[in-house]
């Protein structure tokens, strides 16, 4: 019987996998794709604490900053002194599964599971490989499978409360400025979330996420990139949500499985490695002295919370009151926030993953910009 069995080799899976297998435990990742990190379903900004868990040479772009549009047509520059990476979201995906197989892990390609059953001693996981049913019996299984999470599906029978909907296209277009990426605020562009534009080189990366459907408001977006070519499509859920449970009897999610992601941006390729970090410190421990029931994993939840929960929690109440801000509200805010002085605190605080590093500091300096995040219409 393995130790463990982790689903998906994501970014968390892997990240996962590889610590675990570090310790010296036996562990099988299952990935239903052929090839890792394919299809690609990212825009791959990262910041660089990414690369302290996972050896990666991904880096193909560095920003410093975001032209920030509003719906008046008005626009401000932000911009700080450490860089946010721009990544080959594939290549990083490789070079985790890679530091992971270095570590011991055995990786299978091609097999999606489909059923997990968690009995009192064991668990068993059913999955599909090369056409054939297969079963495998493991101490723990963990969910690091996405979004669309199995493991979530088998154990909690439940679902993120908040899932973004997103469509992005490589686009041939080289933006001007190689250092900043834009974003497009207000109704033309999302229902309640935004739009971007990321320079990586010769191409962009040109999305939009929204609470409706993404592909109307994507039309708007890349309309102030004419003449470009679409050289490719992809998109898909963002849960920006996390799970009020996290952990059962022989099961921990992960990552997006877990709803673990940033929701003012929808990035959870930190987050979610972080939260794989916890989970391997949790079972470290629990597979020692075999204590796998649902009250002995629950350390693991209150380790993530400590860790990035104050952060996700805040985020997540500025988001929703975010994506139900009118255009009148997003315009009046621009009026607050595009003075020199409130650019300045926004430059010298702003962290792509502790957003409320700025947030705070510019509510309390500016009242005036409360009055218009809870003005609705
Ligand atoms: C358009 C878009 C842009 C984004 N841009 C950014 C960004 O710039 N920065 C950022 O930080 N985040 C970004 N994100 C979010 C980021 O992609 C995810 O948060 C991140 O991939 C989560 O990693 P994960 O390992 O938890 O899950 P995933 O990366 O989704 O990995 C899950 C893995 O599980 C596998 N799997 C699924 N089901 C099964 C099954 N039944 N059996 C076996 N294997 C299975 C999948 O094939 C996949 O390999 C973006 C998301 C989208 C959609």
């Amino acid at each position: 019987m393995r130790d463990a069995i982790v689903v998906g080799a994501g970014p968390s899976g892997s990240y996962l996998s590889y610590s675990l297998s570090k310790m010296g435990y036996d562990v099988l990742n299952l990935e239903e794709h052929n090839e890792v990190g394919k299809p690609v379903e990212c825009t791959g900004l990262v910041s660089e604490r990414v690369f302290r868990y996972v050896r990666s040479r991904a880096k193909i772009n560095s920003v410093s900053g975001a032209h920030i549009y509003f719906p008046n047509g008005e626009e401000i520059h932000v911009a700080k002194s450490e860089k946010t990476i721009v990544m080959e979201r594939d290549v990083f995906d490789r070079d985790a599964a890679g530091q992971s197989i270095g570590a011991g892990t055995d990786l299978r390609l091609g097999s999606k599971v489909s059923r997990i059953k968690i009995g009192n001693d064991s668990v068993k996981v059913s999955f599909r490989e090369d056409g054939n049913l297969k079963e495998e019996q493991c101490r723990v299984v963990i969910g690091a499978d996405g979004v669309n999470s199995v493991v979530r599906k088998e154990v909690f029978n439940t679902r993120p409360g908040r899932i973004i909907s997103t469509y992005q296209v490589d686009s041939s277009v080289r933006m001007e400025d190689q250092d900043s990426v834009d974003v497009y605020l207000g109704s033309e562009s999302s229902m309640g979330f935004f739009g971007w534009a990321t320079p990586s080189g010769d191409i962009s990366r040109i999305g939009v996420g929204s609470y409706g459907q993404p592909f109307n408001y994507f039309r708007n977006v890349s309309r102030r990139f004419p003449g470009e070519r679409i050289l490719g499509i992809n998109g898909g859920g963002i849960p920006i949500t996390y799970l009020r449970r996290t952990y059962s009897d022989r099961c921990l999610l992960v990552g997006d499985a877990a709803g673990i992601v940033k929701p003012l941006t929808g990035g959870g390729i930190y987050t979610g490695i972080v939260s794989a970090s916890h989970a391997a410190r949790t079972l470290e421990k629990a597979l020692e002295s075999n204590s796998l029931s649902r009250s002995s994993l629950s350390s693991y939840q209150r380790r993530w919370k400590r860790d990035i929960g104050k952060e996700l929690f805040f985020d997540g109440i500025i988001q929703r009151i975010f994506g139900h801000l009118s255009d009148r509200s997003l315009n009046k805010i621009y009026e607050v926030i595009s003075d020199e002085k409130v650019i300045g605190t926004i430059n010298s605080r702003g962290d792509i993953d502790y957003p409320s590093k700025v947030i705070i500091p510019l509510l309390l300096k500016n009242p005036g910009l409360i009055k218009h995040l809870f003005k609705v219409s």
